[in-house]
């Protein structure tokens, strides 16, 4: 038996830390915004390298937000990739904008910056590339082209807290990092959360009145906002774990070395590629086997944990065939999605769980079709 995930044991060192943190919230009586988000906010925008973050309700909250922001809606178009959580999607079609899809590159997941030129149109008006399982994505050349044609770009950030791309952590690349604190991500609070961060102060200030039905004072309402405010016990138990996290994705890409390992070799098998000049953190540790039928029965047989992410590209989905697509759309996407399959990974899983995992993959490998 090896879970997928493992909450409890990820918690329990941590305990006396968080006890505190959120002991120190009861007795301060402030619950909604305050000090103490304002302090993880300080503190998640200079780990980021960023100059603001504020602090949001969700993941999906922090997406929107940010298009609605920066002035996206009806008529515009936001490129994307199919092969993500559905909230990137969501958040566009939220703002009322167009999702444009851009297939993902064949071996780092993330949004092919080779396919990215072809979608732009006069309507395009912001691309959001996402940060797939932990890698960030190849944003040189995404910024380049964004530069060209005079289109902001966001970071989908939410599977990557802490990764790098060219020696500078996920959020701090484009006009806007978006980053979710579901309790899955690499960074989770004990609930829902979410932040932006931006260099942008003006950005960020808008984010701040947005969040908080569009007040500029009280009572003020300047614009049509939203209740979307972090809450102070998420963000003192999120101040407690980032101080955590880098130990924590040391662990995740400790394990994934130990992963590659094990599976190297099996032609059977496609290991993740962790790009060059990137720091990969593994939030998802997702191999590819053409046919996973068999090693999924044996993962069930033995009680293994596993996941698949995602196995409906977004543009298969019913609720986008409004958008129109159809399988053969984005090829590399589909087949993914056919293909992937997420093992077991958290900062605590063991050298012996690894290994029980990988001799499952092996034992079953030698009957999977090569790739
Ligand atoms: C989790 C996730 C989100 C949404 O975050 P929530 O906090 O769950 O709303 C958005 N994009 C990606 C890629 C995610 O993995």
């Amino acid at each position: 038996m090896v879970p997928f995930l493992d909450m409890t044991a990820r918690h329990a060192p941590l305990r006396e830390e968080l006890m505190h943190a959120v002991g120190a919230v009861i007795d301060s009586g402030v619950f909604a915004g305050g000090p103490v988000v304002e302090r993880f906010e300080r503190d998640f925008a200079a780990y980021c390298g960023t100059r603001c973050a504020v602090g949001v309700g969700s993941g999906t909250e922090a997406l929107w937000l940010t298009l609605v922001a920066m002035g996206i809606g009806p008529g515009d178009e936001v490129i994307t990739v199919p092969m993500s959580f559905v909230a990137t999607v969501e958040a566009i079609c939220l703002a009322g904008a167009t999702p444009v899809f851009v297939d993902i590159d064949e071996r780092t997941y993330t949004l092919d910056p080779a396919a990215l030129e072809a979608a732009v149109t006069p309507r395009t008006k912001a691309v959001i590339p996402v940060h797939l399982f932990g890698q960030a994505a190849d944003m040189s050349p995404i910024l380049e082209i964004a530069r060209r044609h005079a289109l902001r770009v966001i970071e989908d950030a939410a599977q990557a807290h802490g990764a790098e791309y060219l020696g500078r952590r996920t959020g701090s690349l484009a006009d806007a990092g978006c980053f979710s604190f579901y309790p899955s991500k690499n960074l989770g609070a004990f609930g829902q959360g979410g932040a932006v961060v931006t260099d942008h102060e003006d950005l960020a200030a808008k984010l701040r009145m947005l969040r908080d039905h569009g007040q500029t004072g009280k009572n003020r309402h300047s614009l049509i906002g939203w209740n979307s405010r972090l809450d102070a016990l998420q963000a003192a138990i999120l101040g407690v774990k980032l101080r955590h996290l880098d130990h924590e994705n040391n662990q995740r890409r400790e394990h994934a070395q130990h992963y590659d390992r094990e599976l190297a070799g099996l032609p059977e098998v496609l290991t993740p590629l962790a790009a060059g000049g990137g720091r990969h953190v593994y939030h998802i540790y997702a191999i590819r086997v053409r046919d996973r039928q068999d090693l999924l029965r044996e993962f069930a047989r033995k009680e293994i944990g596993f996941g698949m992410h995602y196995p409906v590209p977004i543009h298969l989905q019913p609720a986008y065939r409004i958008l129109g697509h159809q399988r053969g759309d984005f090829p590399v996407a589909e087949q993914c999605a056919d293909q992937f399959i997420s093992l077991p990974m958290f900062p605590e899983i063991s050298p012996a769980q690894i290994a029980f995992v990988t001799h499952s993959v092996r034992q079953t490998a030698g009957v999977c079709v090569r790739l």
